[in-house]
């Protein structure tokens, strides 16, 4: 349930209404607003409390919110969230920002190489992955441990924060402790249990929707790690799988616009994994930046065709470059920018 309150509310009023809430046995939720304050209500909907609700001083209406998820539904919180992954870098507000790199870590000359070819080409967050959830057991599972230590050297000599995804609550401190945004994969996305552990930090999460993933499991996942307190949380469009065969994934261009409307957290795309295929994720790219997203995803190697994971939709050094300069006029189209790295190369 949603409680708007009218201009006139004081800070006293709000508290007295936040009191109120608290002595029903609900949880309340603040979102100040230019104009109004919201105060959420998270707990069941009951219409006793509507009518209840109604009647006090400088409450201006009371909605029951019918969606399961409250805490990340734009009803509780009507301003576009904009997440700070560090470093001076923002996801979320009227920049996109571009994250970039392998989609293994390979050793340390090589993220590190990339990291300075995709910093110089315009990204702004560098990705690599050191623990890598492989459909077969016998392919290359990342280097672990060693992968985040060279992903963090990557990160320092090129100024960019990093992200790379964790797969287990066993391996949540050593990610945390590399990494300025904690990668929740496809695959994860509806592990509870880890979501409720990420949860318990404030470090930035990026939650990518499920292979067959509802947007609502999606948006109810995000719900977990808010409701577990930390509200840094970046959804992430990888595409999904559909009857077509000719590509990986099916990228839902729809999931954008609607994520948006329904949340107000940031969503970003993912065309490497969304496509499978270099050759369509620049034009995905600029699709998805028409539609709204807030940021990129996207892998790069420097020989595709030797990369230990993913190669076949990874771009290269120079492919990255290209498509860096040909999303940048669809952004401006439609009134974005391409965020401007703030630390010098
Ligand atoms: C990745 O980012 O390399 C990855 C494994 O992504 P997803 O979880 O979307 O498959
Ligand atoms: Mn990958």
């Amino acid at each position: 349930m949603i409680i708007v309150l009218s201009p006139e509310a004081t800070p006293e009023d709000v508290e007295r209404i936040v009191r109120r809430v608290e002595e029903t046995g609900h949880a309340a939720h603040l979102s100040t607003g230019s104009e109004r304050t919201i105060v959420g209500v998270i707990g069941p909907d009951l219409p006793v409390l509507q009518d209840m609700f109604e009647t006090m001083t400088h409450v201006e209406s009371v909605h029951r919110v019918t969606k399961p998820y409250k805490l990340v539904s734009r009803d509780f919180h009507p301003a576009d969230s904009v997440i700070d992954v560090g470093r001076g870098v923002r996801i979320g507000g009227p920049e996109i920002a571009v994250m970039a790199g392998p989609c293994s870590i390979e050793d340390e000359a090589h993220v590190v190489g990339t990291a300075r070819a995709v910093r110089a080409a315009g990204a702004t967050i560098l990705r690599g992955g050191a623990f890598k959830p492989r459909t077969s057991p016998y392919l290359f599972r990342g280097h672990g441990l060693d992968a985040l230590r060279f992903l963090a050297t990557a990160g320092e000599v090129t100024g960019m924060p990093v992200i790379t995804e964790c797969m287990a609550v066993a391996d949540i401190d050593a990610v945390a402790r590399y990494a300025d945004i904690i990668q929740v994969g496809a695959r994860n996305v509806q592990n509870y249990i880890l979501l409720d552990e990420v949860g318990k930090l404030r470090k930035p999460v990026l939650l990518k929707r499920g292979l067959s993933g509802l947007i609502e499991e999606w948006l109810l996942a995000a719900e977990y790690i808010l409701a577990a307190g930390n509200p840094n949380v970046i959804l992430c469009e990888r595409g999904i799988r559909t009857f077509e065969t000719s590509y990986r994934n099916t990228f839902d261009i729809n999931a954008i616009p609607l994520a948006k409307e329904l949340s107000h957290l940031p969503v970003v795309a993912d065309p490497s994994h969304g496509t499978g295929k270099h050759q369509l994720v620049a034009p995905v790219s600029r699709a998805a930046i028409a539609a709204g997203a807030d940021g990129l995803l996207i892998e790069v190697h420097p020989h595709p065709e030797r990369a230990l994971s993913d190669g076949a939709q990874s771009l290269t050094h120079e492919g990255f470059a290209s498509m860096m300069a040909s999303v940048s006029g669809i952004a401006a189209a439609v009134g974005r920018t391409l965020a401007t790295p703030l630390v010098p190369a």
